[in-house]
């Protein structure tokens, strides 16, 4: 997301875009691949900037909550990449090479509509991510 939707975003919430939030945004959005909060973190010390590896995981947090990053979780190994979509959306995640894809579509109302039926929940929201092998991986998993 650029820099006008992730102020904006700041601002409909009413939070407060502190220097260690925007320098996460910037790093993020520069590097454009997942980036763990230990790398993040050598990272910005690298460029002289005073930030705290707590601060780092506090911002991640709530980044995530906003829905504008997305936690990559791969045994223990957790990373974060700036997502593009700002609406609600899905991810496929390449199980070789950890690419992740933002997928602008969403169709499960027939699923949701059986989750309803056989539950009698009203269902309010879902979450989930797809798996598999990017185009450049697949040959390679045979
Ligand atoms: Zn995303
Ligand atoms: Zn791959
Ligand atoms: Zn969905």
């Amino acid at each position: 997301m650029n820099k006008e939707l992730f102020k904006s975003l700041f601002k409909e919430k009413r939070l407060r875009l502190s220097h260690p939030r925007h320098l996460i945004y910037q790093e993020l959005s520069l590097v454009g691949i997942p980036l763990g909060p230990q790398e993040l973190y050598q990272r910005l010390l690298k460029k002289q900037r005073k930030i705290g590896l707590t601060s780092i995981y506090r911002s991640l947090d709530l980044f995530e909550s906003l829905g504008m990053v997305f936690k990559i979780i791969n045994g223990s190994s957790v990373k974060y990449k700036l997502c593009e979509i700002k609406d609600h959306h899905h991810h496929i995640i390449c199980k070789a090479c950890g690419d992740v894809v933002e997928l602008n579509f969403c169709d499960i109302s027939d699923w949701s509509k059986k989750v309803m039926e056989s539950t009698g929940y009203q269902v309010i929201d879902h979450q989930f991510n797809f798996y598999g092998f990017c185009k450049a991986c697949k040959p390679l998993q045979k």
